[in-house]
């Protein structure tokens, strides 16, 4: 009871709950989800908290009755979450006093303008996606591009969970710049069209003898060991393909490699052509 509860990344192939609450003076909502199943089949998920939010109400809003306030909390919350609610698959959920579902059930005159401005309940019907402002677009973006747990997908993964949950005219386009104008993808994009250095074959000649044709090479950067911290390769191209390996320091000049090459491969191999 005392232990706090963790948000959890909402879902949007599960049904919203949001639970509101009115006081004279201000407003308190839960947006939450179904969390794991119980161990008793029979008995229902519990409610794992999305997201909290909470307004104070206006001078003016004082004024409305208890029951104007309960609907003024849910409109507020409504309006608060519309990116999750107003694209979600399933209908979601209002948990709020029974009274208030009562009165409200009954036709109502709203005599007030500002009551009938918040009341735009085909907002949040599933299919029907209003134009989003520009902050809403941005918001959509913070949640399916930006947030870690997104991971800044490339514009056609963006633009395709996008339209999972809202759709607008010129949202590609619209997607596609943001995208491009995103500056840690910017940072971190990963070149698609890298160069590839082709890769070149080593002619060879019919009948050329070990070590007459050689590649060399230099491992450096190795640990310390008995003086050396390098080894130079000596590979043979064009008969055996066999290596030898040959201590040595990442110093090494020149003169050094043709001296090792003197001392270790000169006396077997001769030069190599
Ligand atoms: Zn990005």
């Amino acid at each position: 009871m005392c232990s706090q509860p963790v948000l959890a990344q909402p879902n949007f192939n599960k049904p919203f709950f949001l639970q509101t609450n009115a006081s004279t003076y201000g407003m308190g909502a839960i947006l939450s989800q179904e969390g794991e199943h119980h161990a008793v089949a029979s008995q229902k998920p519990k409610l794992h908290p999305i997201a909290y939010y909470s307004a104070t109400f206006t001078p003016m809003e004082w004024n409305y009755n208890i029951y104007e306030r309960e609907l003024l909390a849910i409109m507020k919350a409504l309006t608060h979450w519309r990116h999750y609610l107003g694209w979600t698959k399933y209908p979601f959920t209002i948990l709020t006093d029974h009274a208030n579902l009562l009165y409200y059930k009954t036709p109502k005159k709203l005599d007030d303008n500002e009551n009938q401005t918040l009341l735009k309940p085909e907002l949040f019907i599933n299919t029907i996606y209003p134009t989003p402002t520009e902050t809403e677009k941005r918001q959509l973006m913070i949640i399916i591009h930006d947030h870690p747990t997104a991971g800044h997908p490339g514009r056609d993964e963006t633009i395709r969970k996008a339209t999972e949950i809202w759709q607008w005219v010129g949202m590609r386009q619209w997607i596609s710049d943001y995208v491009k104008g995103c500056a840690n993808c910017q940072q971190n994009k990963i070149i698609t069209h890298k160069k590839k250095t082709p890769l070149y074959h080593i002619t060879t000649n019919d009948g050329t003898l070990p070590f007459q044709q050689i590649a060399m090479d230099l491992i450096t950067r190795l640990p310390q060991q008995a003086g050396y911290n390098a080894i130079l390769t000596i590979m043979d191209h064009g008969c055996s393909r066999a290596a030898i390996f040959l201590p040595c320091t990442d110093n090494i000049t020149g003169p050094g490699i043709a001296q090792l090459y003197l001392d270790h491969m000169y006396q077997w191999f001769g030069l190599p052509s």
